[in-house]
This record gives C-alpha cells, structure tokens and sequence, in this order.
C-alpha cells in the first residue's frame, strides 16, 4: 500500500494513501482505457460504426501509412511548438499564482498572453483561408493515435523529471509511491521549464485551441462535400468557439482551479487536456458532417436561447466567484453574504453561490447538452459528451466536497446547511 508522503523534503507519515480513482488499478485500467475510448468514438462519430483501419483507408501500402504517421506526428508537435512560440514572443502581463499548497509566501509567476494567442491563430486561419479540412478532418483519426502516443511520451517524461533534482514541490494526490498510480495523478504540482508552466500552458492552449480548429475544419468539410454549412455545424461552431475563447479570456482564473492548485501534472491532465478534449469534445460537428439533422429554424431557436440560459449561469457564477476570490471588496459582489471561516476565507452564501454550492457546474452542463441537441436525436453518439460531462462534473463535486470538507472542517458543514442544495436550487 502507498504512504503519504506530501514532498520530497517532508518526513514519511505512515498513513495509508488517500487514493482516488479506484487506486493503481482504476489508474491502470484508465490509463488503457481512455485512447480506445477516443479511437472508438471517432469511428462512431464518421462512419456511424467501428473500424479501426483507418490509416490503411487513406493509403495503398504499409511504406504511406508509415509515413502518414509520421507527417502527423510532425504535425501536432509543430503545433505544440507554435504555441509555445506565441506564448514567448507576444505580450502579456506576468501575475502570481495561487498559494502554492496554502502558502502565501509561495506563488509562482505566469505570462498571460492566452487571449492575444488565440486570436493569432485565428486571424492567421481566417487571414490566410487555410483549408484546415485539407489536413485536421482528413487525418482526424490517425491525428488522434499519434497524438496518444505523444500523450503518453510526455506524461512518462512529467513522471520521470518529477524525481530530478530532488526537492520538486509535489501534488499531495500524486505522491503514494506506486508507479502507476502517480504517473496517472500527476507526481509534480507545477512542472516548469523557467518560467515555461507545462500544467497552465497545456490547460487551455494547444488543446482547446485545437479543438476549435478541428471543429472549422469540419465545417469547411461540409462546405466542400455538401456545398453550404447547416444551422447545426454554425451554431456548434459558434457555441464551442465561444467557450474555448471564453476560457482565455478568462485565462487568470485558471490559477485557482483545481486542476492547477491541486493536482499534478501526470497522464490524467496530459491526456484530458491535449487529447480527450480536442478529439471527443469535436465529436458533434465531426457527426454533422455526415449526419446533418437539418433542424427547423424553431428548434435551433430553441437550442440557442438554452445555451445563452446555460452560458449565463456558467459565467456569472465563475466570475463571481473569481472576483470575489481576487478581492471582496470589488463593487460587484461587495453586496454578497458570505460566511467567515476559521481558515481565513470567505465562502459566499448569497448570489449565485447561495443557490447551489456548484451552480456553475449547471450552467456548464447545460451548455454542452446543447452542442449535443444540435445533432438532433437520430443517434446517441453526439449524446456521449452530456453524459460524459454529467459523470463528470458529479464526481468532480464530490472530489472537491470532500477537499472543502476538508480545508474546512465545521466552517464546510455550516456552509452546506446555509446553501443545502448541489446543482439545482430546490431540486438536487
Ligand atoms: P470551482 O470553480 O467550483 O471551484 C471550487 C473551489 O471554489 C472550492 O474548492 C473552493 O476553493 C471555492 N469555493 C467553493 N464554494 C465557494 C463559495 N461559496 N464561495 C467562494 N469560494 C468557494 O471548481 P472547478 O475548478 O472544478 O470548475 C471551474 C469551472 O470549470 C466550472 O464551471 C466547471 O464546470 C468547469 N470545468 C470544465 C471542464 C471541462 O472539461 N469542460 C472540466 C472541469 C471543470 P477555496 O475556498 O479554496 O477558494
């Protein structure tokens, strides 16, 4: 069994591990199970069946599918590489992080120039019409297998570094000494090269970017075999395009997530972020391009007029919360009631966070329900991402419940009875 052991430097406790996920074994069966998962769904997602010859398809011999492979390969690092060259070259202001463990003396500095680089990259797709379809829709398969691989590579590289040099700040849950289960949490909380954030940097930009890409690429397949873009591929377009610039915008509020202050950067956070996320979450408008449901004009009103619904609670909640985190004095939430804990912070019980103690996951929800109905209901593939999601952020709430619970001992219990309810006032 794993021990506690929070850092390098830190005495041994002989406590058992707090494991998560099922311990090494949930661990390892994830680890496996999460690239068959990808690859499945995007056969699904194409051909409305499994097959997984996918590079055979594109080529006549072993020598072109080697070398699709390979131009992949090449293709998603020039992509990382661009990335990080915009993140060096452009503009942005350099803040502190969030306590690193709870201590205030400890921060971390972050160049925050996210937002400048999104609208780079889509200036230079847009400025220059670059047929993304040509390259992202027709490879989109073996695009995905090589970029496990790559996912893999660097998750084992974050695992390995993470020993060298001795004295690394290291992520309370990654840490029990069991290969394959700090390889899957992440062992290092905040992996740098300088001040070059693996964690931050791989959390909203090659990957989420990306998926917008994929996303335009299969509009424009749909422009090219089907000769106009539906209602559908605009509004999923336009929806998820909205989200992934909406996070960097947001980018500062990224330093206080969980995934940043908490967990390591291992296979888990790698492969959510640069391949789980581009690759099934541009699954309804890789469905659209051969599925089109051809939805009335009334129901994509619809549609609509619910996503706004969930896009107004996801990000008035955020931000409120953001705000008041940053500074409880702020004119927007100076107002809000709250509740002064022993440990220093102040949980809001009023506003948004009086209605349901994740009423932001709701509004998230919500909003991804209707990138799923825009493929209308002809199958339940599109479908994969609400459920997904579902899973998702309930078991994420309940993870962070059981942090509060324990940050916060009877201040989180009080909170609770002040705000009984979890994602929707009244109901759950
Ligand atoms: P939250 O933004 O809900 O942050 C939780 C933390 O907020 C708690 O640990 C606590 O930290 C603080 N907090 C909790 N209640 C209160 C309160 N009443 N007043 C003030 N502070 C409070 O969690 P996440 O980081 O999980 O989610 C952020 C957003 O990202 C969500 O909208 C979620 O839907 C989205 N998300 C999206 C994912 C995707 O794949 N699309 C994946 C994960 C998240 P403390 O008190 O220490 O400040």
């Amino acid at each position: 069994m794993g021990k506690h052991n929070n850092n390098d430097n830190h005495s041994k406790k002989e406590e058992p591990f707090p494991y998560e996920f099922g311990g090494p074994i949930g661990a390892l069966a994830t680890t496996l199970a999460l690239p068959v998962v990808v690859m499945w769904l995007l056969q699904m997602g194409r051909v409305g069946a499994i097959n997984f010859d996918f590079v055979q398809e594109l080529c006549d011999d072993d020598k072109c599918a080697a070398l699709t492979l390979v131009k992949c390969t090449l293709g998603l690092l020039s992509w990382f590489l661009f990335k990080v060259l915009l993140w060096y070259v452009l503009p942005g202001p350099i803040v502190q992080g969030a306590p690193v463990h709870g201590d205030k003396k400890n921060t971390l500095p972050y160049k925050l120039n996210g937002h400048l680089s999104f609208w780079a990259v889509v200036g230079l797709v847009f400025g220059f019409q670059i047929p993304l379809n040509e390259f992202l829709y027709k490879y989109f398969e073996p695009l995905a297998m090589c970029d496990i691989a790559l996912c893999l590579a660097m998750s084992l590289y974050m695992y390995t570094n993470s020993f060298h040099p001795k004295g690394k700040i290291l992520a309370k849950g990654g840490d029990s000494g069991n290969l394959i289960y700090d390889h899957f949490m992440g062992r290092e909380l905040n992996p740098r090269w300088g001040d070059f954030d693996w964690k931050v940097f791989c959390e909203l930009r090659p990957g989420l970017v990306g998926w917008m890409l994929l996303n335009i690429a299969c509009a424009q397949e749909q422009l090219a075999v089907h000769g106009s873009i539906s209602g559908s591929m605009y509004l999923v377009n336009i929806f998820q395009g909205i989200y992934v610039w909406d996070a960097q915008y947001q980018e500062r509020a990224i330093l206080t997530t969980m995934d940043v202050t908490t967990d390591g950067f291992g296979y888990m956070l790698v492969f959510g972020d640069l391949a789980w996320v581009p690759f099934t979450y541009s699954l309804q408008a890789k469905y659209l391009v051969n599925y089109d449901p051809n939805l009335s004009s009334i129901s994509l009103g619809i549609i609509l007029a619910l996503h706004i619904l969930g896009f107004y609670i996801f990000r008035g909640a955020n931000g409120q919360k953001d705000k008041f985190r940053r500074n409880p004095n702020d004119p927007a939430v100076s107002h809000l009631l709250y509740l002064q804990t022993k440990r220093g912070t102040k949980l809001l019980t009023s506003g948004w966070w009086g209605m349901a103690r994740k009423i932001n996951y709701t509004g998230d929800w919500l909003m991804g329900l209707t990138w799923c109905l825009v493929c209308g209901f002809d199958s339940i593939v599109p479908y994969f991402y609400a459920i997904y999601f579902c899973i998702l952020l309930v078991h994420r709430s309940m993870r962070d419940d059981e942090m509060c619970a324990h940050k916060y001992g009877d201040d989180w219990l009080e909170y609770k009875r002040q705000v009984p309810y979890r994602f929707i006032p009244g109901v759950i």
